[in-house]
């Protein structure tokens, strides 16, 4: 297709915009305001984990306790019924040893209430930490139910794109067949070391298009006077010129 009756610099210039619009849709995908959301979602979740890991901490502590103390009136109760058997086997039992039964037995079933008394007090404590944490847990749930929606959308975003994109690269590639291949190579050259800058530029009137500045008349009626298909620059900003 290449040949006399395409004007190459404007295939050249059809090709620098498909390329602005390659380098727009990498942004926008680099930039989805999902991803920022995301990490607020993360954040969050990380809050919530060390928020739960120190609860945790909190009721295993308590609960230890609870059964220590559990584990303390179960030996006390057998303490007991073993005292009460003895005692009741009297025949095996001096009045003196009954005697000292019994106010055993009395001081065992004081300890025993008293105990009790500090199970039930850990019991209470353990209620509002254990809503606590059930509550953090439904919050990490939906914390974690978020950020699958917000990947959902990342993930339908990126796919979005890449259509976008391989539909604009089976554009260029047509151009790029019916373009000057040495055209190309010096935009692609000069694109490569211009880091997003505009490398085309459109004579409009006098005008550059790239810098926006008037192309003094004894260069204007140079470019004007060379072959329509031949390289020229902007003398003021260095743009190849599409006229
Ligand atoms: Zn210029």
């Amino acid at each position: 297709m290449s040949g006399s009756n395409v004007n190459q610099l404007e295939v050249l210039a059809q090709i620098g915009d498909l390329d602005v619009r390659l380098d727009q849709i990498s942004h926008h995908v680099g930039h989805l305001p999902e991803r920022e959301i995301r990490a607020g979602i993360e954040a969050e979740l990380q809050a919530l984990a060390s928020e739960a890991r120190a609860l945790d901490g909190q009721i295993a502590d308590l609960e230890r306790q609870q059964r220590r103390h559990e584990d303390e009136v179960a030996l006390i109760e057998a303490k007991r019924a073993h005292n009460s058997e003895r005692l009741y086997e009297s025949h095996l039992t001096s009045p003196k040893e009954a005697e000292a039964l019994t106010a055993e037995a009395a001081s065992l079933g004081r300890r025993q209430t008293e105990i009790e008394d500090q199970i039930l007090d850990l019991m209470e404590q353990l209620e509002p930490l254990g809503e606590a944490r059930a509550g953090l847990g439904q919050r990490q749930s939906a914390a974690a139910e978020r950020i699958e929606a917000v990947d959902a959308a990342i993930g339908e975003a990126e796919s979005e794109a890449g259509r976008e994109r391989d539909e604009v690269l089976g554009q260029r590639a047509t151009l790029a067949a019916m373009a000057d291949p040495g055209h190309v190579s010096v935009y692609e050259a000069r694109r490569a070391e211009a880091r997003g800058a505009p490398v085309l530029g459109r004579l409009i009137g006098t005008t550059c298009s790239a810098c926006h500045l008037e192309v003094p008349s004894v260069d204007y009626e140079r470019i004007t006077r060379l072959d329509p298909d031949e390289l020229a620059e902007c003398p003021q900003c260095g743009a190849l010129l599409v006229r």
